[in-house]
């Protein structure tokens, strides 16, 4: 059917994540020593600005996905929505960085390719087994679960049956918890989204949720991002609630977050760590800044806490 058309085609967009961030670590953008595991080969250059709108994405979630685990002395669990190939349980193991339990949510299809990889690949296998206590280890074709790491296979239009799923992997709802939807939240309907973070509002009382997505998109440059994705059969249904930084930040304050702020990636870029900047900026000629700044103008970071902890959830920023 057209629908099974269009979910095919959303899943195949964690591979261009991948792909893209894979040939930006190769360039020196930022370590990652486990993203070859999922992806084979560097693949086709990408231009300058793609590689520096990826670091800008992956530099930017970092710092406050980061931080939030240090307000919580580690003692939270981190939930990664739509989480693809992600390879953070990884960088947070190596940082001594580890929540009390990582958990992460995809596509049964795409969980599956995860899982395998992480079978077959002993420096994807070895800290979970190192991390793990018991003899229990779950690591069947469809679910991994061990102490510290757990992947699952939902669908987030659904949420009874990914809350159900999150409770029988012992999810604790009294623990802080950070929530990442790193374009995700765009491939649903605007009453799709606000479910999902209606039903993280309801479920913790101490929560931080970081969102990642295209914004801005009423502009001629916006109509061309989309048609870009169209041309892929790949939907973006969620496109209207990406109108401004202000539609990112209703999302959560109409549906039980305390506090929302939400910048552009223009903004955030320029907020990064000076000596950083000029690291990488050095990295590749970039002719077209005016091309960078349009791509930058077009994504935002959105990010909304509750704090019945008092943990300092709200000071969290740039
Ligand atoms: N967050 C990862 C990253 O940034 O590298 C992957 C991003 S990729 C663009 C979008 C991911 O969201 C895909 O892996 C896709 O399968 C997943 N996704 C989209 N809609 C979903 C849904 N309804 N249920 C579960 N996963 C979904």
């Amino acid at each position: 059917t057209d629908s099974d058309t269009a979910d095919e085609a959303v899943r195949a967009t964690c591979d261009d994540a991948t792909i893209c961030k894979r040939f930006a670590t190769s360039k020196g953008y930022w370590k990652d020593p486990y993203i070859q595991y999922f992806v084979r080969s560097v693949g086709e250059r990408k231009a300058p600005e793609i590689n520096r709108g990826y670091y800008a994405r992956v530099q930017g979630v970092n710092h406050l996905l980061d931080a939030f685990i240090r307000k919580a002395g580690c003692d939270c669990q981190v939930i990664n929505l739509g989480a693809g190939l992600d390879t953070t349980f990884w960088r947070l193991k190596d940082k001594n960085l580890m929540p009390r339990k990582f958990f992460e949510i995809d596509f049964p299809t795409v969980v599956a390719r995860k899982i395998h990889n992480i079978k077959t690949k002993l420096p994807l296998s070895k800290p979970l087994i190192e991390t793990h206590s018991t003899d229990s280890l779950l690591l069947d074709a469809h679910s991994l679960d061990s102490d510290r790491y757990c992947i699952i296979g939902a669908d987030l239009r659904d949420i009874s049956s990914l809350d159900e799923k999150l409770k029988k992997f012992q999810l604790n709802p009294e623990l802080p918890t950070l929530l990442l939807s790193e374009c995700v939240l765009v491939y649903m309907t605007p009453s799709q989204s606000s479910n999902v973070v209606h039903w993280a509002a309801e479920t913790f009382h101490t929560a931080m949720f970081i969102n990642y997505e295209q914004v801005n998109m009423s502009d001629r440059f916006g109509q061309v991002m989309i048609e870009n994705l169209q041309r892929r059969q790949c939907a973006l249904a969620g496109v209207e609630a990406c109108q401004s930084l202000d539609s990112q930040k209703e999302r959560f304050l109409k549906t039980g977050w305390e506090h929302a702020d939400a910048l552009d990636m223009i903004t955030v870029y320029s907020m990064l760590p000076q000596d950083d900047m000029e690291r990488i900026e050095s990295l590749e000629f970039l002719d077209e800044r005016e091309l960078l700044q349009q791509l930058l103008q077009h994504y935002s970071i959105c990010w909304a806490t509750k704090d019945k902890l008092n943990l300092g959830l709200s000071q969290l920023a740039y």
